[in-house]
């Protein structure tokens, strides 16, 4: 048995999410009967990190915030404890000018992290940083067009996600690749990109991701995008992690209460499956 556990959502403090309570996300995580549940919140950005002041102040809270953030979410573990066990965490994002920028901050206000999912959501393009994950226009006007193709976008991605693992193997707490495929996300908008250059890239990090002692946040919200309509964890990647013991954490990536635990099916579906594959495999031996 898998435990039910959704390791990546979102709270009032995500400035693209909902305005809902987390108390919301733990009454409906613990509706569908999940056992252990993590706040994943997008920590602050540098100041002027993307070129663009409306989109900054929607991708990240602000500095002030993050102790209050830290409360709430104690707070809410507190009185859940018992019904569901809750766990504080951040989303980190993978700043390859300043990787610790978020963990001086949680220094700063003296929080111990319990999860930690590190995430590329940026790279550098036309007029400097920009998100992957925005708008299919701008993935091709300033990524698309900086690199010169969709593979060559696709290999600098892989190349700091590759960065971002080393990276990560020095934090001291639980920690996965947050959707590892978000390069797909406008996968069905924008041009092609080459299957086996997605495969040959995910083998080469399987044993970095051993290596560093991380997991996988196998991310279901690609399935709610009309442009991506898979997970950001192809099944195949999935059964090479149980392999090698790297753990799998599903992710709802919930930034509204009513995506909790979303895709859980398909999760728990694809690891029984993969686990009899592997068990299978190990008697014809
Ligand atoms: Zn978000
Ligand atoms: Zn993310």
């Amino acid at each position: 048995m898998v435990l039910k556990w959704d390791g990546h959502t979102h709270t009032n403090f995500c400035r693209h999410g909902s305005s809902s309570s987390m108390e919301e996300y733990l009454e409906q995580a613990i509706r569908l009967g999940f056992q252990r549940y993590t706040f994943s919140e997008h920590p602050p950005l540098p100041a002027g990190y993307i070129d663009d002041l409306p989109l900054m102040n929607q991708l990240a809270m602000k500095e002030e915030e993050l102790p209050l953030y830290f409360d709430q979410a104690r707070k809410a573990k507190e009185r859940y404890e018992g019904r569901i066990e809750t766990t504080i965490g951040l989303e980190l994002d993978y700043l390859p000018e300043d990787p610790d920028f978020a963990l001086r901050l949680v220094d700063k206000y003296g929080e111990r992290l319990e999860d930690v999912v590190f995430s590329v959501h940026y790279l550098p393009g036309i007029g400097g940083n920009q998100c992957i994950d925005y708008t299919p226009e701008t993935f091709m006007d300033k990524l698309i067009k900086y690199y010169g193709s969709m593979d060559k976008a696709a290999e600098e991605y892989y190349n700091h996600v590759e960065a971002a693992i080393e990276w990560a193997a020095d934090l001291p707490c639980r920690k996965r690749i947050g959707h590892i495929n978000l390069i797909e996300k406008f996968r069905l908008a924008l041009p092609e990109l080459d299957e086996t250059l997605v495969t040959r890239r995910l083998n080469c990090i399987l044993p970095k991701l051993a290596a560093a002692g991380a997991g996988v946040d196998v991310n279901t919200a690609g399935f709610r995008k009309p442009t991506c309509e898979r997970a950001y964890v192809p099944e195949w990647f999935m059964g090479e992690c149980l392999q090698r013991g790297i753990p799998l954490v599903f992710g709802s990536d919930s930034h509204k209460p009513e995506e909790v635990g979303s895709g859980w099916d398909w999760f728990e579906k694809t690891v029984a499956q993969a686990s009899k594959r592997i068990g299978e495999n190990l008697e014809k031996r």
